[in-house]
C-alpha cells in the first residue's frame, strides 16, 4: 500500500481508503471483521459519515485494538432522531451526536473533524456564521478532533473551503462523469442530463479547485469514485464506455491534491479487488484510452495528467510539468510556492527538443510540445 501525505494535516494516509456506509447492511461480526482486514491490507482512513448507532460501534469495534493506526473522517452535523440521519447545524442535536461518534469510536478523540455535507451556499453561510463553526473550532482547540475538513459536492463550496485557511483537507465526489459537470447545489443533478450537457472537458471550477487545493496544501480525500457503479457499465456510462475499477482509482488518484480514494466495501474480495490497484499495470490503471475510444467525451487538448505520454527522451515527468503549468496560469503572478515546486524537478520544460514523441502517445491531443515551450517561458527554465 502506498500511503499519501494528505495536505497541511500532515497525515500520512493509504490511497486505497475506507467508506464506511455499507458497514449497516451486514452483522455486526462480519463487517467488524471486514474493518480489520482492510486494515491487514494496509488501508488506514475511514470515513464515518453515518449518525447511527450501529454502523459507529462496528468501527470503534474494529479499530478498538489498534486506534492510533487509524484515522477517522468523523462527521459534525450528521445527527440521528427518530433512528433517522438528519443534516443539521443546531448545537442542541450537533453536540450530543458527536459525542455519541467519539464515545462509539473510541479513544476520546476524531481525526478528521469534518464540517458534514454543505452543498449550498446557504448551508455554508449558516454553518461559518453562528454557534456552529464556533463549536467545530472549541472541538479543535480541545483536540477533540485534530484536523477540521468539510465534505462537499459541490466545487463552489470546495473552494471556499480551501480558501478559508483553517478547514485542511475537503471530501469531495470524483470521478470522469462529475468532472465534466458544472457546480450544482443539488447533488441529483450529477447523477442526470448528461445527455444535454453541452460539454467542453473537464468543468473549468473543477479543474481549477483541484489546483487552488493543491496550491493551498488542503489534501483532498474522494467519494463516489465509482459514481455509484454507473461507470462499470457502458450502458449506464455517460461515455458510453465502461471502466474498470482500478481505472477509476487512477483517475482519482491522479488529480492534484488527492491523498485517498474511500471505496464502499461489502466483502473481503471487494477489499482485494480495491487493493489490486497497487500492483496493477500502468495498462489496467490506463482509463484515458477508455475515455479518448468512448463514444462519447470532450477532453480534446486537455491534460489530465495521466501520464500516457510517458517515456520522454529527456526524462521530463510531463504530467507533473503540466500540472505546474495548469497551476501557473490561473494566477495573474506565479505563486512562490509553484514555482519553487517546479525548479525542483530534476527535468524541467525547458529540456524539451521538440522531438513530438510524446503527442503520437497522448490520447487527449495534447500539444505537449508547444506547452513545454510555454511552461519554460512562464517559469524562465
Ligand atoms: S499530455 Fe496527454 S498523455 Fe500526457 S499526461 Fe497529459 S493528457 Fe496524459
Ligand atoms: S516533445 Fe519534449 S516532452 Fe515530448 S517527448 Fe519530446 S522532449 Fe519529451
Amino acid at each position: 500500500m502506498q500511503y499519501r501525505r494528505l495536505g497541511k494535516t500532515s497525515l500520512m494516509v493509504s490511497e486505497i481508503g475506507f467508506g464506511g456506509e455499507w458497514l449497516e447492511r451486514h452483522p455486526e461480526e462480519e463487517s467488524i471483521a471486514l474493518i480489520r482486514y482492510a486494515h491487514e491490507k494496509g488501508i488506514n482512513i475511514i470515513d464515518c459519515w453515518m449518525a447511527d448507532p450501529k454502523s459507529r460501534d462496528i468501527i470503534g469495534k474494529a479499530i478498538a485494538d489498534c486506534r492510533d493506526e487509524w484515522f477517522v473522517q468523523g462527521h459534525i452535523g450528521s445527527t440521528c432522531q427518530n433512528g433517522q440521519y438528519v443534516r443539521s447545524r443546531d448545537l442542541a442535536v450537533v453536540k450530543p451526536a458527536f459525542e455519541d461518534l467519539v464515545q462509539r469510536i473510541g479513544g476520546g478523540y476524531i481525526d478528521l473533524g469534518m464540517i458534514h455535507y454543505v452543498d449550498t451556499q446557504e448551508d455554508w453561510d449558516k454553518a461559518m456564521n453562528g454557534p456552529f463553526i464556533a463549536y467545530v473550532h472549541e472541538l479543535h482547540r480541545k483536540s477533540r478532533i485534530r484536523h477540521i475538513g468539510l465534505s462537499t459536492h459541490n466545487p463552489r463550496i470546495a473552494k471556499m473551503a480551501a480558501e478559508s485557511g483553517f478547514i485542511e483537507m475537503i471530501l469531495f465526489s470524483i470521478n470522469p462523469a462529475f468532472d465534466l459537470h458544472p457546480a450544482t447545489e443539488d447533488i441529483d443533478d450529477l447523477f442526470v442530463g448528461y445527455e444535454q450537457l453541452n460539454v467542453d472537458g473537464i468543468d473549468p471550477e473543477r479543474a481549477a479547485l483541484y489546483r487552488l487545493c493543491e496550491e493551498k496544501d488542503v489534501g483532498i480525500t474522494v467519494m463516489k469514485g465509482f459514481f455509484g457503479g454507473r461507470l462499470f457499465d457502458a450502458k449506464t456510462s455517460p461515455f458510453g464506455a465502461a471502466f474498470t475499477a482500478p481505472q477509476l482509482i487512477h483517475y482519482s488518484l491522479t488529480r492534484p491534491a488527492v491523498a485517498s480514494i474511500l471505496c464502499g466495501y461489502d466483502t473481503p474480495e471487494q477489499v482485494d479487488q480495491a487493493v489490486a490497484y497497487e500492483a496493477a499495470t500502468d495498462d489496467e490503471r490506463d482509463y484515458a484510452s477508455v475515455i479518448a475510444g468512448a463514444p462519447l467525451h470532450a477532453y480534446t487538448g486537455q491534460c489530465t495528467y495521466c501520464g500516457h505520454c510517458k517515456p520522454c527522451p529527456m526524462n521530463i515527468d510531463i504530467a507533473m510539468v503540466n500540472k505546474f503549468y495548469d497551476l501557473a496560469v490561473q494566477q495573474e503572478t506565479v505563486p512562490e510556492t509553484v514555482h519553487e515546486h517546479y525548479k525542483s524537478l530534476n527535468h524541467t520544460a525547458s529540456a524539451c527538443i521538440g522531438c513530438h514523441g510524446c503527442e503520437a502517445r497522448c490520447p487527449f491531443g495534447v500539444k505537449i510540445a508547444e506547452r513545454m515551450k510555454k511552461t519554460a517561458e512562464l517559469f524562465g527554465v
